[in-house]
């Protein structure tokens, strides 16, 4: 057994100890040991003890908390288990926010020192065993050799050595024996790769998150999961950037992990002052505080007011539920814009990220691995284990996910949608990786149509190239058309090149400070100016935002619940009496009523949903419902099948057409021609156009198929006869 020196530093953390308590709890953690390993120590309370103590754990903090973790070892009474390589971890916490330092913060003079820094889990490995006390075997003399290992590469004994009283190994040098890795024998402890980024509302609008990469030992290993903020604080080491070149002069950086704290996902830190405070309240009062919100969506944009209010309405949400059955009903509303190029969508995508606490912007094609959900993968960066990574929705968790180019996602993105929509999770089950991380975010997506733009021949559910499935999960669905229309287009081209000429002004003043500017130029922009800014600045629209959605849990009134059932009824009873007995609206839009009632109520940080409320839902809905599953026209011409399926009377068009090839068949058994099925088809009162259309759509889907000629003429067989 090795001679325990104390040294000075581990006596006062001895002193340390006992003077602040954690004395008892080492000696509860010990009589625990091996199932707990780690002892808890709060930053302030060193400081309280001793500045220099605390000092020296930032500056030298391998040598400190060595000296700390020996200290605890001796309390502990477990100087042999120390031996093995097992101990009891000093971890500290609580350390204060002026000593955080930010991702991209970090330099040289953090190097080898203890830093804390804050951030969202982006990526997790499995979690995999890394020897800790390795048991070495010489194969001239067969005595084990044990070394403790503490850093990347595996350290080997130098010799197999002698003891003074003549006993252990033969003496012989590295160079002259063998020496052999027994694993039996060795000692292991589980480690885990991280990697944490910059928290996106913590970064400047448009910049790109920053990145660290950190190992987690032992007990902690194992215990985040990618979308999770923490704190971590750590050690900043380093290695060479390429593991095969010796003699590199830069290094990578990474952080050696002693404690990890976790952030209530709730809990966001935005600070918001007394003075702000007093002016939410103001505002809030405002009896046309919903138009103001509206128009600080995105000034410069001009137009879209249906589109804009329903953007600050999705800023607030309605109110998450869990139901006493366990379940749980969302209160994000989904948004889709599916509209021509060139209409502004990726600017209001652009917008909305920025002025949504925890919005994130994302592409559909994504370029890493992770897509919009999640994935398990297996990289340069995992060294040869399986990753978990989160992607948009993931890391938007709690916020707003702008999705752009939406119906460009992969495939697998495609099918983990629907859950991350509806239940708002999304799991992930490969490769010995099970996990299910949590996506409750708002999501605004974007989309172009089928095909490039348009157009009126189609119903605008076929003209998305997503699945119905997944489009019924949307509360709100815009179609943008870009029409010419000479009146709207001139005053849309004043709003552009007014604010494009605002922006050449204020560049000019920026870089002239004003002299280049005459007074009238300068008057010029204060009016000009006036119009384009938004009717509240975006960092107290956030506020505004945080604060309703963390206070206001508005209920419904009696009179808002029967508005919105009456509504529901009407609609659902046009369908029963209409001819196509199309399903106007489902159950779903009724909660998407719901949702976006209750958002209503909240602008006006009120605690009950009224019959106004009720009334601006309705009225959404209503419109986007009659341009998208009634062609702009009123409830009569609704048919939600149109949106989410076949329509109603398309359905039926083909059933009609499918009787008649049986018929045909019936009469001839060899088969049916085209021009026969045409005749047939007229005489029943279907035009050319529909045959056309019908007969594509039933040869795409394998309905029929063709088996001969006959006089020049293709002969056709339906596939399934019944
Ligand atoms: P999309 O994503 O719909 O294809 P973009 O957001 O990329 O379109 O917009 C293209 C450009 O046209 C942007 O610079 C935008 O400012 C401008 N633009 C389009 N519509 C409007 C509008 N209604 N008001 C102001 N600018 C507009
Ligand atoms: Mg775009």
């Amino acid at each position: 057994m090795v001679e325990q020196f104390s040294t000075p530093l581990q006596e006062k953390w001895e002193d340390f100890l006992v003077k602040h308590g954690y004395d008892n709890k080492v000696k509860e953690i010990a009589g625990k040991y091996p199932d707990e390993r780690s002892l808890y120590v709060k930053f302030e309370d060193i400081e309280h003890f001793d500045m220099e103590l605390a000092d020296s754990l930032l500056d030298t903090p391998s040598k400190t908390l060595k000296a700390g973790e020996a200290a605890i070892a001796g309390i502990a009474e477990m100087a042999l288990t120390l031996e093995e390589g097992g101990k009891i971890h000093l971890r500290i916490k609580d350390i204060p926010q002026n000593l955080r330092v930010g991702i991209r913060e970090i330099r040289s003079k953090n190097m080898s020192k203890y830093i804390s820094v804050e951030g969202l889990v982006r990526k997790t490995s499995e979690v995999r065993p890394k020897v800790s006390r390795a048991a070495f075997r010489c194969l001239r003399c067969g005595h084990t050799t044990y070394i403790l290992q503490s850093e990347l590469a595996l350290k080997e004994p130098l010799e197999c050595a002698k003891t003074e009283e003549g006993g252990g190994g033969c003496g012989r040098a590295a160079s002259s024996t063998k020496f052999i890795m027994v694993k039996e024998l060795s000692s292991f402890i589980d480690t885990e790769k991280i990697e944490i980024q910059e928290e996106p509302e913590k970064l400047r609008a448009g910049a790109q998150p920053q990145s660290l990469t950190a190992y987690v030992e032992d007990d902690i290993a194992g215990t985040i999961f990618p979308g999770a903020r923490v704190i971590i604080n750590g050690i900043l080491d380093s290695r060479p950037r390429t593991r095969d070149r010796q003699g590199q002069t830069t290094f990578d950086i990474f952080l050696n992990v002693s404690n990890i704290e976790f952030i209530d996902a709730d809990a966001f830190d935005i600070e918001v002052s007394e003075e702000e405070m007093v002016q939410i309240k103001e505002l809030s009062q405002d009896p046309n505080i919903i138009d103001l919100i509206r128009d600080s969506v995105s000034p410069t944009i001009y137009g879209l007011p249906l589109e804009k209010e329903a953007l600050a309405l999705q800023l607030f949400g309605g109110v998450p539920k869990h139901m006493p059955d366990g379940t749980r009903i969302r209160g994000d509303i989904h948004i889709l814009m599916i509209g021509d190029p060139g209409t502004a969508k990726s600017q209001l995508l652009r917008y909305m990220a920025d002025i949504t606490p925890r919005g994130i912007y994302a592409s559909g094609q994504s370029a890493t691995a992770a897509g919009l959900t999640a994935a398990a993968v297996k990289d340069e960066w995992s060294e040869g284990r399986w990753t978990l990574e989160a992607g948009a929705l993931v890391l938007a968790d709690m916020g707003l996910a702008c999705v752009d180019e939406l119906d460009k996602m992969s495939p697998q993105d495609r099918s983990s949608m629907h859950e991350a929509m509806e239940q708002q999770t999304i799991s992930v089950a490969k490769a010995g990786i099970t996990a299910t991380l949590s996506s409750r975010c708002a999501i605004l997506g974007a989309a172009n149509p089928k095909f490039g733009r348009f157009t009126d021949q189609e119903y605008i559910g076929d003209q998305i190239n997503l699945p119905p499935t997944l489009l019924s999960r949307f509360d709100l669905i815009f179609p943008i058309k870009d029409l010419p229309d000479a009146e709207e287009d001139a005053r849309m081209a004043d709003h552009i090149l007014q604010s494009h000429l605002v922006g050449e002004m204020r560049e000019r003043q920026k870089a002239t400070g004003g002299e280049g500017s005459t007074a009238e130029e300068l008057e010029q922009l204060e009016t000009l100016g006036k119009a384009m800014e938004p009717a509240i600045p975006p960092e107290l629209l956030r506020k505004y935002v945080y604060v309703a959605k963390r206070a206001q849990f508005p209920l419904m009134t009696e009179e808002a619940m029967s508005a919105l059932k009456s509504y529901y009824l009407e609609v659902r009873k046009i369908g029963e009496r209409s001819e196509a007995r199309a399903i106007p609206i489902t159950a779903r839009q009724l909660e998407a009523f719901v949702r976006v009632a209750e958002a209503s109520a909240r602008t006006r940080m009120s605690q009950t949903v009224s019959k106004d409320d009720a009334e601006r839902a309705i009225k959404i809905v209503k419109e986007y419902l009659s341009r998208v599953i009634g062609q702009g026209g009123d409830e009569l011409s609704w048919d939600s099948d149109s949106l989410y399926s076949v329509p109603a009377s398309q359905q039926k068009r083909i059933l009609a057409l499918r009787r008649l090839m049986k018929e045909l068949i019936k009469e001839d058994s060899s088969g049916f021609t085209k021009s026969e099925l045409k005749d047939k088809a007229k005489d029943a009162g279907l035009t050319d156009d529909q045959i056309e259309t019908i007969w594509e759509q039933m040869r795409k889907d394998g309905d029929f198929y063709q088996t001969g000629k006959r006089s020049g003429e293709s002969l056709y067989k339906l596939t399934h006869a019944l």
